[in-house]
């Protein structure tokens, strides 16, 4: 089963991808954790992404598209896969579908998880205080930066999964446990 979790930053998606996993015995790939790693080895690529991460603005799609290629035919994603954090632009969604079909594979279900905004701004700014060290994304000063970026390049990437009537929503503003038996009852 290949699935996208969408939510905005702070929705709770890495939460529930870890559930997930266990569950269907797939795996979770994060684009921003695979990103967080790259900074971490100081590989070259790690060091053209810092400054934008940073800044809550989004990595150029070819960068993203040419991970996101070689992450999914490695043989762990076999079983299939949860994506988190990716798309988060029409045209990754778009050549995912492309990358996908060459593959012979499809993304079955795409889960948005919907959280207010008020609440979105109180959990990440808890995370923020939590992390500082490992989130250097995570303050609040671009925080709004985050949230606008994610209203303009990101929520069409939910129209393009509902034409596609892949979209399912759920009320993420429940707690944890009830968040994740109305994902799973959309998948069982
Ligand atoms: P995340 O951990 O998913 O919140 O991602 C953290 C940061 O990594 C984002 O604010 C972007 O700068 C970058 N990033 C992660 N995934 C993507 C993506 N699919 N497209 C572009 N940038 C991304």
């Amino acid at each position: 089963m290949n699935l996208i979790l969408f939510g905005p930053p702070g929705a709770g998606k890495g939460t529930q991808a870890k559930l997930l996993i266990d569950k269907f015995s797939i795996v979770q790939i994060s684009t921003g954790d695979m990103l967080r790693e790259e900074i971490k080895s100081g590989s070259d690529l790690g060091d053209a992404v810092k400054s934008i991460m940073e800044r809550g603005d989004l990595i150029s799609d070819e960068i993203i598209m040419s991970m996101i290629e070689k992450r999914i035919t490695s043989e762990d994603c076999k079983n299939g896969f949860i994506l988190d954090g990716f798309p988060r632009t029409y045209k990754q969604a778009v050549n995912l579908d492309l990358v996908l079909k060459n593959l012979n594979l499809k993304i079955d279900n795409v889960i948005e998880i919907n959280v207010n905004e008020d609440l979105l701004l109180k959990r990440i700014i808890k995370r923020a205080a939590e992390s500082k060290t490992t989130r250097d994304d995570d303050n609040s000063k671009i925080l709004k930066n985050r949230i606008n970026v994610y209203k303009n390049e990101t929520l069409p990437v939910l129209e393009y999964y509902r034409e596609l009537k892949k979209l399912h929503s759920v009320n993420g503003m429940q707690d944890i446990e009830k968040v994740s038996k109305d994902i799973l009852s959309i998948l069982c």
